[in-house]
């Protein structure tokens, strides 16, 4: 199983993945082998291009902490340049490996991710991870002022293109309520924001960085009606002019996607749009009865 290094969650598997080779020197050295070759492979990123065309080929992986439990087997996916996918499946079915393995935190075992027509193990790392915006579920506010926070990833950013990231994000209406504007602290020493508003604060650092390819984990937890509404606005807003992966977990966000997945057991098992899986009557019309919500508690009702 391929690694590759970078970055704090990186650092943390490494050293995970240190212990556990303890006794088995051999593994760790063909770890260290393969992280180095892998960095001095690369070539620069792909220009961006209002998005990115993006295949999976016949991907297998599993993750090195657990090499016999397949994650993904012949897993295959094209999405065009500035699509919308929606990824919906049950709790482990694979959906946050995809993103994993999009943000090279992970390679794959066997089969290819190309971007552009370039495989992705070809591209620097670090350049690649600058067209990527990922916005997780717990989307992070750093302690500092609101505009530091739009600005991180792009600290030259005038504060005109920082209100408009926002206005893109859905995010300047709670902007301008607050005290101090862009100017306010946010963050555990400053103003609380909610999850609804932390997820747009995230979607406006993207948008400000202008990723070609966005990679959302849309919160779980229930967000009230207009924070949900917001959300949505900033993911529409948001999605012109980039590739855009969302694991949706709410009926709104599916339905605007310009395709589906649905995705069980490491594969893909229905693809579509929302009228054309509802009439299949499969795992997808199952989630949506269950409104893709709470999907862990719920599995069992899938089996
Ligand atoms: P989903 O996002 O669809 O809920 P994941 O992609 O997170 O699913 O997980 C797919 C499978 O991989 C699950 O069986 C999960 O337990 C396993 N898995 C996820 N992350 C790791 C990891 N870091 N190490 C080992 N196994 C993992
Ligand atoms: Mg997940």
């Amino acid at each position: 199983a391929a690694f590759v290094g970078g970055g704090f969650a990186a650092l943390s598997e490494v050293l995970g993945e240190f212990q556990r080779a303890a006794g088995a020197a051999e593994r760790l050295v063909e770890l260290l082998n393969l992280n180095t070759m892998i960095r001095s492979r690369g070539l620069p990123s792909p220009q961006q291009q209002g998005g990115f065309h993006i295949e999976f080929n016949h991907v297998d992986f599993a993750y090195p902490s657990a090499p016999d439990k397949s994650v993904l087997s012949d897993f295959n996916l094209t999405i065009r340049r500035g699509e919308t996918v929606a990824v919906v499946g049950p709790s482990g079915a694979g959906k946050s490996t995809l993103f994993n393995l999009l943000l090279r935190w992970y390679d794959v075992r066997s089969g290819q991710i190309l971007i552009e027509n370039t495989p992705l193990e070809h591209l620097d790392v670090t350049g690649w991870r600058e067209h990527c915006a990922y916005v997780s579920q717990e989307a992070v506010v750093f302690s500092g002022t609101l505009g530091d926070n739009v600005r991180y990833g792009k600290p030259q950013a005038s504060e005109a293109d920082v209100l408009q990231a926002l206005t893109d994000a859905a995010a300047i209406q709670f902007v301008t309520r607050l005290p101090e504007g862009l100017n306010t602290s946010v963050g555990e020493k400053g103003v609380r924001l909610s999850g609804g508003e932390r997820q747009r604060v995230s979607i406006a650092r993207a948008i400000l960085r202008n990723a070609g390819l966005l990679l959302l984990d849309e919160a779980t937890a229930s967000l009230d009606a207009e924070s949900e509404r917001l959300v949505q606005l900033a993911i529409e807003q948001s999605r012109h002019g980039r590739t855009t992966l969302i694991i949706a977990h709410r009926l709104a966000t599916v339905m605007a996607a310009d395709r589906i997945v649905v995705m069980n057991e490491g594969q893909i098992v229905e693809m579509g749009t929302h009228r054309e899986l509802m009439a299949r009557q499969g795992l997808y019309a199952k989630l949506a009865s269950l409104q893709f919500i709470d999907q862990k508690a719920e599995k069992h009702l899938l089996a």
